[in-house]
């Protein structure tokens, strides 16, 4: 009988469910807790009802071997494409690697499609926000505000959601692991929906942005797959967003508006802000992951691992490799 049979992963972003796919097809039974309505976290598209547009991961890339032949398994899926924006570099171009030859990929028809498309052979419980960890003897129970205590007990629980959302999770049980969450540094980040009737006629799909308050701007509507009217994407520098955190949305729009007007850019229909409270982590952690075999929990995440969708999945996918090493000695 395996020590970790029966795991609870909490948080459903791309390195919650990397890793619980590893487990599952390692044979252990796996629920994810997800506090939001559906999995993907980051990797977000805000949708109404004419239009979409992906507000938080813009789009990804796989140096990693195994990663890149896991973005084939999506391509082959339909859930991702390649991206070959036609890109510029407002400010500082040697600060950018505008390269033709970088493969980027997006999700497809939008961002979350990766997400879901794991998420479509695993046991979910959305809407479940985790709220603290309990003993049962030898195993863990989980609370959460929407039902009070799970019933469910778990060999081992695993944490896949951003390292502030850790601490108080852990203080208290892994006092360890949540000093590690404590020490990484996430920053937020605004971002910008935007609204046109009419096609946007800047020479440029999306631009890195190196003056003023934004950094990238992106035809969001032009990437693969999408349908709908034109819609922009714009999201403000981390100094920025960071400086202007608890700033209204009204006023964080208005500087973001003048910001793309001196990049050229046309005056919306509408524009709707979302503010990202922790959008990566800087200085980047190189830890991979973590797992206390004294606790029997474990942390993943872009924040351990460099950040970004990549450093997401490879944490999960290293968690689950550890805790099967775990299993067998
Ligand atoms: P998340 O995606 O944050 O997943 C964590 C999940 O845990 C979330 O679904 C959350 O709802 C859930 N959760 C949290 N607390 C609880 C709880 N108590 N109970 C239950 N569930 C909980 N990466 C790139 O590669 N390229 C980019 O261009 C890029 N741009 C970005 C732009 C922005 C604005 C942002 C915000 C991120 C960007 N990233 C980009 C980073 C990328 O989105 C992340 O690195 C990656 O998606 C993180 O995945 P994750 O699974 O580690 O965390």
């Amino acid at each position: 009988m395996p020590r970790y049979a029966n795991l609870a992963i909490i948080g459903a972003g791309i390195a919650g469910l990397s890793c619980a796919t590893a487990l599952r097809q390692a044979g252990l039974a796996v629920t994810v807790f997800e506090k939001s309505r559906a999995p993907a976290g980051r990797m977000s598209t805000r949708r109404a009802d004419d239009w979409q547009c992906d507000h938080g991961a813009q789009y990804f890339t796989a140096p990693d071997a195994a990663f890149r032949a896991e973005v084939a398994r999506w391509q082959a899926a339909g859930v991702a494409s390649l991206w070959q924006p036609t890109l510029a570099v407002i400010g500082d171009a040697a600060l950018h690697n505008t390269s033709a030859s970088l493969e980027r990929f997006v999700g497809t028809p939008r961002m979350t499609a990766p997400a879901r498309w794991l998420a479509s052979t695993l046991s979910i419980k959305a809407e479940r926000t985790i709220t603290a960890l309990q003993r049962h003897g030898a195993h863990w129970q989980l609370h959460c505000a929407e039902e009070g205590l799970i019933e469910s007990t778990f060999d081992a629980v695993l944490l896949a959601v951003p390292a502030p959302q850790v601490v108080p999770l852990l203080a208290e049980p892994a006092p360890l692991l949540a000093e590690l969450a404590r020490g990484a540094n996430m920053r937020g980040c605004w971002a910008l929906m935007l609204r046109f009737a009419a096609r946007v006629e800047l020479p440029f799909d999306a631009a890195f942005v190196n003056a003023g308050p934004l950094r990238w701007i992106a035809r969001d509507s032009a990437k693969p797959g999408r349908t709908g009217p034109e819609t922009w994407l714009l999201h403000a520098s981390a100094a920025w967003s960071e400086a202007h955190l608890e700033a209204s949305a009204e006023s964080v729009t208005t500087s973001l508006l003048a910001a793309f007007s001196a990049c050229g850019g046309p005056t919306p229909e509408a524009a709707t802000a979302h503010r990202w409270r922790y959008a990566d982590t800087m200085p980047p952690l190189e830890a991979g992951c973590a797992w206390d075999p004294a606790t029997k929990l474990g942390l993943c995440g872009d924040w351990l691992n460099g950040g970004r969708v990549e450093g997401a999945w490879l944490s999960g996918r290293k968690l689950a490799s550890e805790l099967l090493q775990a299993n067998v000695n």
